[in-house]
């Protein structure tokens, strides 16, 4: 977090919550090691709420791409656009369009208590407690919890605001994360070198890291996805922009959806494609196979070349579809799944590998 804050950590001037806002909402589901280099990347191209705010989605999701949770990107994006409106309404200040109530924050997309309370200890040193993953963990084992923390969230907010430091917020909340991140991590926690081992249950229980203590993992359901990669006789490809809804909405991919049971592959991608575009194609080889573990489920895809036969392509389950040459699907923000299959397809037309088939590899 030092490159977001510019290491001035130490003092209670105000910083500018942007960048800090930015790479919290960037780190809510992924580590700071990965968002570092998009961060960067994003500073860069979108320098401030301004500028992101002016941005198309399309140039957001591009730059996002590879990150995971796709709707956190769209709703940064979202959150800009209504930071500028509340910012140029009667009351409204242009010069400082910042909230500086927990309320102003947590009325933007996708930012939840944690997230606000970070904002306004980091930007503004005013006295809000967190708790993120890492601090979860820091005070179930400072309490020895016998309940996981998602069981235990009132009293572990009530502890996070306990300890909190109201003189010098911006400092403890950073200290606590740091806690958590370098000396109270997940396994072999280093308690000799921690500052609270004195005041610490499960240290004094002789096994820290059995907590904070876990419900029994649940098995992921598993699902085997068709996929056609459909090409005319120009040589271009069939791609689908999802609905805005869930997970990946907006993204690009190649159409396809999930084998029944029983159901052969090559039936499944054929009737995707008449149920979800209405179109008629002829399901030739397999281009590649390939497995994507999501938090909630695991998925295979069977990715098979395809020829178009007939029907316009309709966009019967999604936003749009738009036949593209190979080389412009770098163009389109696409999952990390269907980027290695891009890859693969470039592989077999003979193409130069590029960026999606890094982001592919790159992705959360
Ligand atoms: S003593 Fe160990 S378990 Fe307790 S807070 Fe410190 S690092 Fe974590």
């Amino acid at each position: 977090m030092v490159c977001v804050h510019g290491g001035r950590f130490g003092g209670t001037e105000p910083l500018d919550p942007y960048p800090i806002w930015v790479a919290e909402v960037m780190l809510q589901q992924t580590q700071l090691q990965v968002v570092l280099p998009y961060w960067r990347r994003w500073m860069a191209a979108f320098p401030s709420l301004e500028l992101l705010a002016a941005a198309e989605e399309h140039d957001v999701l591009l730059l996002w791409q590879g990150l995971g949770y796709y709707a956190r990107a769209r709703r940064l994006h979202q959150g800009a656009r209504q930071l500028r409106e509340a910012a140029a309404a009667p009351g409204g200040s242009t010069t400082d369009p910042w909230p500086r109530a927990l309320e102003g924050w947590l009325a933007l997309p996708g930012i939840g208590r944690s997230t606000a309370g970070s904002i306004l200890s980091s930007a503004f040193d005013l006295p809000h407690p967190i708790l993120d993953g890492n601090v979860k963990r820091v005070l179930a084992r400072l309490i020895a919890s016998p309940r996981p923390p998602a069981r235990q969230l009132k009293g572990l907010w009530q502890l996070s605001e306990l300890l909190l430091d109201p003189q010098r917020p911006r400092a403890f909340n950073q200290a606590l994360m740091d806690l958590g991140a370098t000396l109270c991590t997940p396994r072999n926690p280093s308690c000799g070198a921690c500052p609270w081992r004195g005041h610490c249950a499960a240290y004094a229980s002789g096994a820290p890291a059995a907590y904070p203590v876990k419900d029994a993992p649940r098995e992921l359901p598993f699902q085997v996805i068709g996929v056609g990669v459909v090409r005319n006789g120009a040589g271009e490809v069939l791609i689908d922009q999802r609905l805005n809804e869930g997970l990946l909405g907006g993204l690009w991919e190649f159409p396809g959806g999930k084998q029944e049971p029983g159901e052969p592959i090559v039936a499944t991608i054929e009737r995707e494609l008449r149920e979800e575009l209405a179109i008629e194609a002829e399901v030739g080889e397999e281009l590649i196979s390939l497995e994507h573990a999501y938090s909630h489920k695991r998925l295979r895809f069977v990715v098979h070349l395809c020829t178009w036969l007939s029907g316009e392509p309709q966009p019967l389950a999604s936003q749009q579809v738009r036949w593209v040459r190979p080389e412009q699907l770098e163009e389109f923000p696409f999952p990390a799944a269907n980027a290695r299959i891009i890859a693969a397809l470039q592989a077999r037309l003979g193409l130069e590998p590029g960026r999606a088939a890094h982001a592919g590899r790159s992705a959360a």
